[in-house]
């Protein structure tokens, strides 16, 4: 990496640490011609990815409101939050492996629902009905009852 300072191509690295909560490296440089030190950060480089809305409007992807949105949806549910921030850094891979750079918010919603389902049955419907999924009432009843009974808390009765 070139110095800032003194423009040599000549550095090493004293330094090494994760940054912005994991998705990128830090990297702090001295200069070994004029001992000058400077930060580098290193990312994945991924092609761009956008979001078409239900209204048509286009909008980059970005992958925190994905982790709010399944953060949001799984509050109070005594899921650990590394599970959550996994779980939307799975989906964001299964988006991009799809090799599209323009993704619609219902397949988007789909794997997070998905994602959801996997985690706790109430953040899937909670998921579910803030984003109306779903188009009707009936819908929503018939993932309720399609939700496998096993995934529901101890003691609850999906039938009562
Ligand atoms: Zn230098």
């Amino acid at each position: 990496m070139r110095c800032p300072y003194c423009a040599s191509d000549h550095d090493r690295v004293v330094d090494s640490r994760a940054a912005d909560d994991g998705r990128a490296v830090r990297r702090r440089r001295e200069c070994t011609a004029c001992q000058q030190r400077f930060s580098t950060y290193e990312r994945v480089d991924h092609a761009p990815l956008a979001v078409r809305k239900r209204s048509g409007s286009i909008q980059p992807f970005d992958p925190d409101r994905l982790h709010a949105g399944m953060q949001k949806a799984t509050a109070n549910l005594d899921i650990d939050p590394d599970v959550v921030r996994f779980a939307a850094a799975r989906v964001e891979a299964h988006l991009r492996a799809m090799g599209e750079s323009e993704i619609g918010t219902d397949v988007i919603g789909g794997h997070v629902l998905e994602a959801l389902r996997a985690l706790h049955p109430v953040a899937y419907m909670r998921f579910a009905s803030v984003h109306k999924v779903f188009t009707s009432a009936d819908d929503f009843a018939r993932e309720l009852a399609a939700l496998d009974d096993d995934r529901l808390p101890a003691g609850h009765d999906p039938a009562g």
